[in-house]
């Protein structure tokens, strides 16, 4: 069956077609300046060029409307009609302590997803006009959310609890959610297949490190710890997010740089991170470059990148009791070698070793570990829209 992958943001909207059977991309697309003036779908189809469509999208339903219109048409679609889609998949960021898996959307599900927007104002708002606009297009089509926060649902208190006073937690739900969890599902299922065990065996620590990144301990299959915190802001040092940080920091620079909530709101989840440190960009390649030019605070961001990467696998190292493997995926983790190597060379104390001429390559599933380490060490691609397409097909 074909299932419709949708990740919806404000102004834009990413689609997948997939083949749930063959696990084939069909079509892939993204409509974006959604609401705003230029607004256009690009749409490709495994093979073809790339097609770009001029259109008006007013909003999310237009989105829709035009996504289906791009699947169907004749020149340049891969169904004949709305009957080709069996089920639509939605990422939806935040299912707050509700949802601890997937589920088929109904009228409790959309109720219980908005009362999360407090907890992810900037993303949950646009995942359920994605959903609406689809239910509104498909009528009859089973709708399905895919949480990011629900693989981390299984954390003990102690990890997700913050020694803060008690009522918090009641009053606002403040806790350690987890985000990316779709990815750090996918990567350690794939690794326990590679390791040849059950997962129910196996203790995995997954480093989802992008843009934003974040790491978790993954015991017996089940998330037991994660970096990211009751926002996607803790953890890892990120593009432009500070990461882990002492709170007084804030309240310091509040009072003496007399910054408002937003304003400071601003500088931790804009200005800081890679693109604060080095004052030269938020994207890793940028950074090395200019750190290979000599410019001292680029290798410093580098460096403080490593290190905590580093920390938080020694972290999770001591929570499980050691390791049986350690994952990189995603942007950073998948192709950058050098920020692999700063993150995991150091580590022989805990059985890891890495092989730099095995960790010189970038994409795909490859081992990076040394023969002689305990624990092993694997590059493997991520697919969150396949691991969505694939929590669809088993719910419909
Ligand atoms: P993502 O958010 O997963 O798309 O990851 C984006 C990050 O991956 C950016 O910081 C990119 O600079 C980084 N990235 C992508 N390709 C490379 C590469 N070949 N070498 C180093 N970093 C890369």
């Amino acid at each position: 069956m074909n299932i419709l992958v949708i990740n919806c943001g404000s102004s834009s909207l990413k689609y997948q077609l997939i083949d749930s059977e063959t696990e084939n991309v069909l079509a892939k697309g993204l409509c974006e300046r959604i609401g705003i003036n230029d607004s256009f779908i690009k749409q490709t189809v495994p093979g073809k060029d790339a097609v770009v469509i001029n259109c008006e999208l007013k909003d999310h339903n237009d989105a829709i409307a035009q996504v289906i219109s791009a699947l169907t048409d004749k020149e340049i679609g891969v169904i004949a009609d709305l009957s080709g889609i069996s089920a639509v998949g939605h990422r939806v960021v935040h299912g707050g302590e509700k949802f601890h898996k997937s589920v088929i959307i109904d009228e409790n599900v959309m109720m219980a997803i908005d009362q999360c927007v407090p907890l992810a104002p900037l993303h949950n708002p646009p995942n359920i006009i994605g959903i609406k606009a689809c239910q509104a297009a498909m009528q009859g089509v089973p709708q399905v959310a895919v949480f990011d926060t629900a693989f981390h649902q299984t954390m003990p208190k102690e990890s997700y609890m913050y020694a803060i006073p008690y009522e918090y937690y009641e009053k606002y739900g403040i806790r350690k959610y987890g985000f990316h969890g779709t990815s750090h599902k996918f990567v350690a299922e794939r690794c326990a297949q590679i390791l040849g065990k059950p997962i129910e065996e196996t203790k995995i620590i997954t480093c989802h490190i992008g843009n934003g990144g974040s790491i978790s301990a993954v015991k017996n299959g089940k998330c037991i710890d994660t970096s990211m915190g009751f926002t996607p802001l803790d953890g890892i040092v990120m593009g432009t997010r500070s990461g882990i940080l002492d709170p007084a920091v804030v309240l310091f620079l509040m009072e003496n740089e007399g910054l408002n909530e937003k304003e400071m709101n601003n500088v931790l989840n804009k200005k800081s991170g890679l693109a604060g440190v080095s004052g030269v960009s938020s994207d890793m390649r940028d950074v090395y470059a200019a750190a290979q030019e000599g410019n001292e605070k680029a290798q410093l961001a580098l460096d403080i990148f490593a290190h905590r990467v580093k920390a938080y696998i020694g972290e999770y190292f001591a929570e499980m009791n050691g390791a049986d493997a350690i994952v990189f995926t995603a942007g950073i983790g998948e192709n950058d070698m050098a920020a692999r190597l700063a993150s995991v060379s150091g580590l022989e104390a805990l059985g890891i070793v890495i092989d730099p001429e095995k960790n010189n390559r970038r994409g795909g599933e490859f081992e990076i570990s040394a023969d002689n380490s305990k624990v092993k060490v694997y590059v493997i691609s991520t697919n969150e829209e396949l691991a969505i397409a694939r929590e669809t097909a088993a719910l419909v």
